[in-house]
């Protein structure tokens, strides 16, 4: 009987599938040929090219974080409100930003979502170039939407130059790094703007990225200037569609959930950034209960600071709980197809990643279970395995993680990027960052 080959296998874990039916294997492998699962189950009879063991590991789909910024600055601008902290702090920074900071900020960024088994993001911010090509070298999957910013200038991308990364990037990286628009937020982009961005969208095929109804400060401006909710002004300009994919809708009415279900627009929530900010709680359950597609995110280092879905998982079952005063409100197996299958039906992609299964696209994670934080494993019906990936992981406590069948980190080593070699570049980075946007916020200060 002559073994029928395959490029990978991972043997031996406890197998979160994360199917239609939350399957959970106590004992599989995956065999993975080229960028594909071929098959899952006890004892395959392949031989491999290589092999992870992953005896004492859980093994998880990939996470996805539906809405980040990768920014340079973590934790020198804390404890303001979200309108202040941008228009004094990011703004003046986000306008200093050059290239090389961007390359510094994509490493960092990556490198640090690698190790915390986040597999696809989805960024929002500038230079994209810069971010494509470190998303090439690092194996992640991407969808990079160039922030757009109109007001204040000068502090994010244009029309045009997000055009081009489009133009350059869409078929550059097939099916891996997706280039979209991301015009920035109802407040600081035209209704001009993003008509253009809708047509431009749709000649090209791709999807819009937006920040939407963040703050009760933003639906009150938007209603002065509009007489309209942020939600209803959008879907006014034909902006909201299943393309379209809405950051925190924390301030939305229940006519606004309404829109949003009638136009089939996705929703990216993040719990922990809405609640430094004070900016208030998504109602994340009440949207997955209308049918609104939801996936999790971190928002970015700045307003987080951590690239964590573990702690995203936690934070939103958490928060959703405190608002509904139920403890029965987004249970730990909603919490986690949030982070995994819903955030890859949030871009399209539900029928490619988010769930371990024979065909789809091998974007697998290992997490380490054999620590004292995540003892006793208790397997089998009423187990724990979802409520300690929920209640207990960590990013710290992913192990290895592959992409499209390519191993990016095995036993905690980045494979694919030089960690050592990175921080040399992000401290230079940030510090002259640091030097430029305080000039900046000098020159305004005189200009004023
Ligand atoms: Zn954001």
């Amino acid at each position: 009987l002559t073994r029928e080959q395959v490029d990978l296998l991972v043997k031996g874990g406890v197998v979160v599938t994360v199917d239609a039916h939350d399957t959970i294997l106590e004992h599989a492998d995956l065999a993975v040929r080229g960028n594909t699962i071929v098959a899952i189950g006890d004892s395959l009879p392949y031989v491999a090219g290589d092999a992870i063991d992953a005896r004492g590991k859980v093994v998880l789909p990939g996470l996805v974080d539906v809405h980040m910024h990768e920014t340079l600055l973590r934790g020198v601008c804390e404890d303001l409100p979200l309108m202040e902290w941008l228009q004094q702090i990011c703004f003046p920074k986000d306008r200093s930003f050059q290239a090389h900071h961007s390359r510094a900020a994509a490493l960092m960024s990556q490198l640090e979502m690698i190790k915390a088994g986040i597999t696809t993001f989805v960024d929002i911010f500038r230079y994209p170039d810069e971010c494509a090509e470190v998303a090439e070298q690092s194996g992640l999957r991407a969808v990079l939407s160039p922030q757009i910013i109109e007001t204040p200038p000068g502090a994010g991308e244009t029309l045009e130059s997000a055009c081009r990364f489009v133009e350059a990037w869409r078929d550059r990286v097939p099916r891996r790094i997706h280039a979209w628009f991301g015009p920035h937020a109802p407040y600081s982009c035209s209704p001009e703007l993003y008509r253009e961005v809708v047509d431009l969208a749709e000649r090209y095929g791709v999807g819009i990225h937006t920040h939407l109804s963040e703050t009760q400060d933003e639906v009150e401006q938007i209603r002065s200037r509009y007489g309209m909710s942020p939600v209803a002004y959008l879907d006014s300009l034909g902006a909201l569609g299943p393309q379209t994919l809405a950051a925190h809708c924390v301030a939305i009415s229940d006519q606004d959930i309404e829109i949003l279900k009638r136009r089939d627009v996705a929703v990216a929530h993040n719990p922990t950034s809405n609640a430094k900010t004070a900016s208030g709680i998504c109602p994340a359950s009440k949207l997955v209960e209308a049918g609104v597609r939801v996936g999790l995110a971190t928002d970015s280092n700045l307003s987080n600071n951590r690239l964590d879905m573990f702690a995203e998982m936690k934070m939103a079952a958490l928060l959703q709980k405190l608002a509904r005063s139920d403890a029965t409100a987004l249970p730990s197996r909603q919490a986690l197809r949030l982070a995994t299958i819903d955030g890859a039906r949030c871009l399209g992609l539900g029928h490619e990643i988010g769930s371990l299964e024979a065909g789809k696209k091998a974007d697998i994670i290992l997490v380490d279970f054999d620590q004292p934080h995540l003892w006793p494993l208790v397997l089998g019906e009423g187990g724990n395995v979802i409520a300690h990936l929920v209640y207990a992981a960590c990013a710290a406590d992913v192990d290895t993680t592959i992409v499209d069948g390519r191993v990016l980190m095995r036993n905690r080593q980045v494979c694919t990027l030089d960690e050592r070699a990175a921080q040399e570049t992000v401290s230079a980075a940030a510090a002259d960052l640091l030097r430029r946007a305080d000039e900046e916020r000098r020159r305004s200060w005189k200009r004023s």
